[in-house]
This record gives structure tokens, sequence and C-alpha cells, in this order.
């Protein structure tokens, strides 16, 4: 895993390489990070977990989003969706090809789905998530998609032929389910899943001091506040963007 090194960011790792590797820390991503650091002290003011994210697109931010699913009584309502959501509207697509996306948490499944769907090219993150951390934490789509190989031309024709009248998947040997060949439901030929990511690179841990710092401050506020009332106390870790 790489890792990055520089005054501001002391940490931050590129999960899809094979090996560590120390790379500078680059003022615009910074810049990035910070206006989603600034929309995950939103959420916190609205009683959110704060969580930001930001989609840019050459250089420009063009979409913004808050964590608010208790707000919005919608448990997809993560600040990343809320960007992806964002920044599609304003250029009036939902494919979002060539953009970036910056977080202050560690995407979850749902999130990283959502940005592969929007052909996000890149996505930095800032503090890990242990909980639901899809970058790596819990499981990491990015690199166990991107590492499985293609299958060869024979795989491909022994699928496409076999039991064609099975509403079933077929299986290869071993009894494994094999890759649908069959069309993504926007009408474009996905090939098979094992090539869902061969659009996203992920890198983690901008400014992961601050965006974890912001996290773990709301949650020790919201413990005091709990005690205050005489409450059982909650789990002292994060609990994820719901609380
Ligand atoms: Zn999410």
């Amino acid at each position: 895993m790489a890792v990055w090194q520089s005054d501001f960011c002391p940490y931050n790792a590129r999960m899809n390489s094979s090996s560590e590797q120390i790379i500078p820390a680059n003022e615009a991503d910074i810049a990035c990070m910070r206006e989603a650091l600034r929309l995950a002290g939103q959420a916190a003011q609205a009683g959110e977990v704060p969580v930001g994210a930001v989609v840019v697109k050459d250089g420009v931010i063009i979409g913004r989003g808050s964590n608010a699913p208790i707000s919005k009584h919608d448990p997809t309502a993560h600040a990343e969706i809320a960007a992806l959501r964002d920044a599609a509207q304003n250029i009036g697509n939902y494919r979002l090809v060539g953009c970036e996306l910056f977080v202050t948490l560690e995407p979850c499944v749902m999130c990283v789905g959502a940005m592969f769907h929007a052909r996000i090219a890149r996505v930095v993150f800032g503090a890990r998530d242990p909980k639901t951390g899809a970058a790596g934490s819990v499981i990491n789509l990015f690199d166990d998609l991107r590492q499985t190989p293609n299958p060869s031309p024979s795989l491909q024709e022994q699928i496409s032929h076999s039991n064609p009248n099975s509403s079933r998947p077929p299986l290869l040997k071993g009894g494994t389910a094999a890759p649908s060949l069959d069309k993504g439901r926007d009408g474009e030929g996905l090939g098979s899943v094992l090539r869902l990511n061969h659009h996203a690179t992920i890198e983690g841990g901008l400014l992961a001091e601050e965006c974890g710092k912001m996290l773990s401050d709301f949650f020790a506020a919201r413990r005091a506040q709990q005690q205050r009332k005489e409450l059982p106390p909650p789990h002292p870790s994060p609990k994820g963007r719901g609380g």
C-alpha cells in the first residue's frame, strides 16, 4: 500500500498499488478535502454524523454533499450520494466521466457502487471507517475487483454457450457461479462483474487526522450530552453515518 507524506498530510495510502509508494500531498487535493470538511461541519451542526463530500471536474467543484440520513429519513442520504446527485444535476448527465470525488470518511459499499455507476475516475477519502469502509477497512471493492482477472475468451465462450434456456446462472467447473454476460440496467454491456471497477482509482488518508477528529469530537460531544441526560452511554466507537 502506498503512503503519502507531507507537512499537511502525514498519511495517505494509494490502495490500488501493489506496493507502498510515497507520493507528495497535492495542494489542489487538499483544497477539495477542506471543502468536504466544511460540508462535514454543516452536517455536525444539523446533528448528523459529520461527513462531507465534493465532486470535482477539471479542478472545479461541481457537486457538494453533507451526510443527512436522520433529518431526511433516508438511509441512502450519505454525503457521497448527495454530492453525486448535485454534480449530475449541475452538468445534466448521470455519468460523471473523468470526475473525482473527495470524501472525509472512507466510503461504504452503497456509495462505492454509486461512484462506479457514475463512472467516477478517482476517489480520495480522509479517515478510515473500520465499521463499514469499503476501500480496504472491511472490504476493498476497488482492489478485490481490479485484481480479479477478466475471463479468458474460452471461458466467455463456455459461459455464453452453457445452459442457454435456464433462468439460473451457469456454473463453471467446481460449482462457482459464472459471471453474467447480460447487459447492464442502462443498456451498456457489462461483460462481467469482474469489470465493475475498471474506472476508478482510490487513495486514502488525505487530512485523515482532521477528518477523524471531527468524527471523534462529534461522538464525544454526543456521549457527554447523553450522559447529562442520564441515558445509558453509547458504544464508544462511531456507529456509522446514521449514528
Ligand atoms: Zn455511504
